[in-house]
């Protein structure tokens, strides 16, 4: 329908002209409320609508920013999937009824039990799509591994004026706090905040990247950072990300004992989602293989299904390690007790 007045005037113009009438009714979409904040995950919802047809409109928002914007939209809210990081949030959005349950025996086969939602029998209420660790890095010049190697010695006095971190309230610090609580009790895990609040080099600030930037310049000693930014500074050419990965060492902290802390990224159906069907499929697609070594390779995450090959050359550097066991819910049962926890010791 390119009609000579079409092309007189600009055609970009006359392309969305074009454009328009063709979205009609029947168009296959997928409103997508996404917290995942990487830019190499283009591709994976490309992917997605190269292989379904389906159209993703995404929404970018941080994890506390979509569960305000459900709340608020209630029961017209266009969100088909809701996609977290972090497994306190991905709970408490369960808990306050913003899921609905997907019964699926793909993602039942795929992803385990552990790293799914509540299942009251019509489904699990959402679903872990990968993995990252929360490891210690320190300093190979001024710190000795063995002093680093468990997350209890964060809070040893011998590390005083050494330990930076980002604000303790991130979701990703909760629930690392919220994982040490199930492990070691309420009363422990106070006394363990209030000495890593005494061993702070400086105050809480910036992301986990800054963090291992300042142990490489020596502003701190010792920090927290998920596994997938350490290993995307790892496979970076960048000059100055080289000489940062130089002199850090990085610990699975807790290998002698219940195992190193780790989260996930989760995906679960919006309640009130208009595209149910669409939803579904992209769930299932997120535990394919090819989108499961998407999560290695784009982001340097690890797949929660087994078997999928790991060609990402930081994560195998990192190599094997014993990971904590404990069912990933829990971080958000205990997520209330420890901010005021935190408010207590005065973390920041
Ligand atoms: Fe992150």
């Amino acid at each position: 329908m390119f009609t000579p007045r079409c092309a007189a005037i600009a055609a970009l113009t006359c392309l969305t002209a074009l454009a328009a009438p063709l979205a009609t009714a029947q168009d296959k979409v997928l409103n997508l409320y996404s917290a995942r904040h990487y830019q190499t995950d283009e591709a994976l919802y490309a992917d997605f609508t190269k292989a379904t047809g389906i159209k993703i409109n995404r929404v970018d928002a941080d994890d506390a920013g979509i569960l305000t914007r459900l709340k608020s939209e209630g029961a017209s809210s266009p969100a088909d999937v809701i996609l977290l990081v972090d497994a306190a949030r991905l709970w408490r959005a369960e808990t306050e009824g913003l899921f609905q349950p997907v019964k699926s025996k793909l993602l039942e086969a795929r992803i385990p039990a552990g790293l799914r939602g509540a299942d009251t029998g019509q489904g699990s209420s959402w679903f872990g799509v990968s993995t990252r660790a929360r490891v210690v890095v320190y300093n190979k010049t001024s710190v000795k591994r063995d002093d680093v190697d468990t997350y209890e010695e964060l809070a040893d006095p011998k590390n005083k004026g050494k330990v930076c971190t980002r604000s303790g309230s991130h979701p990703y610090n909760l629930s690392l706090f919220g994982s040490v609580m199930e492990h070691l009790g309420p009363q422990a895990t106070e006394t363990w905040l209030q000495g890593m609040v005494g061993n702070m080099a400086r105050a809480p600030k910036g992301g986990d990247t800054d963090q291992i930037k300042a142990v490489a310049t020596g502003e701190c000693q010792i920090a927290v950072t998920n596994t997938y930014y350490l290993a995307r500074m790892m496979r970076s050419g960048k000059p100055d990300d080289q000489q940062v990965i130089d002199k850090v060492g990085v610990v699975f902290p807790n290998q002698q004992s219940w195992g190193t802390h780790v989260n996930i990224a989760g995906a679960a159906a919006a309640k009130f989602a208009p595209n149910r069907a669409a939803a579904v499929q992209f769930l299932e697609y997120l535990a394919s293989d090819s989108a499961q070594a998407y999560f290695a390779d784009g982001n340097n995450e690890w797949p929660v299904v087994k078997g999928v090959n790991l060609t990402n050359p930081a994560l195998t550097a990192m190599g094997a390690f014993k990971s904590e066991t404990i069912p990933i819910s829990v971080v958000g049962m205990n997520q209330g007790k420890v901010q005021q926890i935190l408010d207590r010791v005065g973390y920041k």
